[in-house]
């Protein structure tokens, strides 16, 4: 139980899900950066960003690869704040799912798995919350969330960091200040 979802390294330790978020962060030189430049970040880490239009309704967006070469596609048509959060999400499945694989593998996610809320386990399947909570702690990092807060307008921190204003209300009550 708890946020710290562990997953396997090839170093043998449990690392948690925001602790890779952060990592890379700083490894970009980005930990101090709001909002955070995310296609930027995606970029920077070899994963193209498109914009597009889906066929099939209800797809916000999706990672694919091609012989190692990894791609996100969102849903151009969803709000921005949104978009930002689907490729957090997506990055997130590149990062602690799909890196250094050479075959064709991806996710195509929709509104019921790119999520602000991950405490429902059994909502949708531990790479989806992962993913989750790999975006939430990326585009809104704790130690620059304490240093804007405690503010209790959750639409304008959300603003600030470029997020929607539910995702922050939860980044704020889900264990940012409230340990658990
Ligand atoms: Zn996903």
């Amino acid at each position: 139980m708890g946020h710290m979802v562990p997953f396997p390294n090839p170093g043998g330790a449990r690392v948690g899900v925001k602790d890779v978020a952060l990592d890379l962060l700083r490894q970009h030189d980005m930990a101090e950066t709001v909002p955070v430049p995310i296609i930027e970040l995606c970029n920077r880490e070899g994963v193209e960003v498109r914009e597009t239009l889906f066929t099939e309704s209800g797809v916000s967006g999706l990672i694919i690869g091609r012989d190692g070469q990894f791609s996100i596609y969102v849903n151009r048509d969803e709000p921005k704040t949104r978009k930002r959060f689907t490729i957090a999400h997506e990055l997130g499945h590149y990062i602690l799912h799909l890196r250094g694989k050479r075959d064709n593998g991806g996710f195509r996610d929709s509104q019921s798995t790119i999520r602000t809320v991950f405490r429902r386990a059994g909502d949708s399947s531990i790479e989806e919350r992962e993913a989750n909570q790999f975006a939430a702690a990326l585009l809104m990092p704790e130690t620059l969330v304490r240093e804007y807060g405690p503010v209790s307008d959750a639409v304008a921190l959300g603003s600030i960091f470029g997020v929607s204003a539910e995702a922050m209300r939860i980044r704020l009550e889900d264990g940012l200040y409230v340990r658990r």
